[in-house]
């Protein structure tokens, strides 16, 4: 089993034709062509094991983790994906779970129509990058910039739930009996919003036009908020008793839990936007007829940075910032 037989796994398991694929995996680059009047959206992230994803992770999960959370950066920008390139890092040439992620690639690639033209292959520590690209009309993608004081600021699906997951893993956790006694699939679901994150490409499609600025939230809402408060110049005001919270998260962590989680525990995956009043009703119209949850939180203020209030309106103390690498 060498290099090559395990890209012809990869291949095999996640073909796609598109027409718009001149040449695909095989030669010494892949040969694309977009479609006119619109503008390539183009990003890249990394998954090392033991630092974005826990060792002892299923392979059909990373394969299908590794692509989400490309999708969902495409996603927040309002672009419809269309090729993928995979660099995957693997400890040894293991046949059968390069079939199994690939199978988990595949699964989500093709939900949405994504073709793999390419990639790379080699030796190491277990690490996976994908670099995905998409269209988008010209000037019409989404952006963190554009948040005006006065709009409102929401957000879809709900929060805290990956790293509710992440804490159930943690067999050290305080909390750790009462999760094993947690009632059946508060878990299973906890856990498959970590391992399965499902990227709101629809979603992003539908707020185009819509949403006068938008980020996807994947290191802490705090963080990711704070992110679209810079670089609109803005600041943003939360009201914590209206953060979306799972019932699987509701009843199996406590308020301070569930709040920590929810904005700063990041994996979440879900777009946090800001849309002027009079576009709302507009918005969530949109997003309902997807079958989209979204959740009005907050409000953008003149100033800047994040704040957070109770339910009596006193500015809450933040929890730990959203993960960052390289921080002190
Ligand atoms: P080169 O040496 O010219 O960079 P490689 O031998 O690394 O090419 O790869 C051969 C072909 O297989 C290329 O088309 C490359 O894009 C593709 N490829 C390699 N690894 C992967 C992978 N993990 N997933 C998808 N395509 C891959
Ligand atoms: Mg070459």
């Amino acid at each position: 089993m060498g290099e090559f037989d395990l890209i012809e796994i990869i291949r095999a398991r996640t073909a796609q034709g598109r027409d718009d694929v001149h040449l695909g995996i095989g030669d010494d680059a892949a040969l694309l062509m977009p479609p006119a009047g619109h503008e390539l959206a183009v990003c890249v992230d990394t998954l090392v094991e033991g630092v974005h994803f826990p060792v002892g992770t299923a392979p059909e999960d990373l394969g299908w983790k590794a692509l989400a959370v490309n999708l969902s950066d495409l996603a927040a920008m309002g672009a419809t994906p269309a090729w993928a390139l995979l660099a995957l890092t693997l400890p040894a040439a293991d046949a059968r779970y390069v079939e199994r992620f690939a199978d988990g690639f595949a699964q989500l690639a093709r939900a949405h129509k994504l073709a793999l033209v390419g990639g790379d292959t080699t030796q190491g520590p277990l690490g996976v990058s994908v670099t995905v690209l998409g269209f988008v009309p010209e000037g019409r993608a989404l952006r963190r910039a554009g948040a005006r004081p006065g709009d409102v600021v929401c957000v879809t699906g709900t929060l805290g739930d990956a790293a509710a997951g992440l804490r159930c893993l943690d067999r050290g956790d305080p909390q750790a009996d009462r999760l094993l006694n947690a009632p059946p699939g508060t878990r299973e679901y906890l856990l498959a919003r970590l391992n399965r994150p499902t990227p709101r490409v629809a979603a992003g499609l539908a707020l185009r036009g819509t949403a006068s600025a938008c980020i996807d939230v994947s290191d802490g809402l705090l963080a990711d908020l704070g992110h679209l408060c810079a670089a609109g110049g803005v600041g943003a005001e939360i009201d914590a008793a209206t953060l979306p919270m799972s019932s699987a998260l509701l009843t199996l962590f406590d308020d301070a839990a569930r709040l920590a989680f929810a904005l700063a525990g990041g994996d979440d995956y879900e777009l946090c936007f800001s849309v002027p009043p009079d576009r709302m009703a507009h918005a969530t119209a949109d997003l309902a007829r997807l079958g989209c949850g979204v959740t009005r939180i907050g409000r953008i203020v003149e100033g800047d940075g994040v704040r957070v209030r109770d339910v009596r309106g006193q500015t809450l103390a933040p929890p730990r910032r959203g993960w960052e690498h390289f921080a002190a």
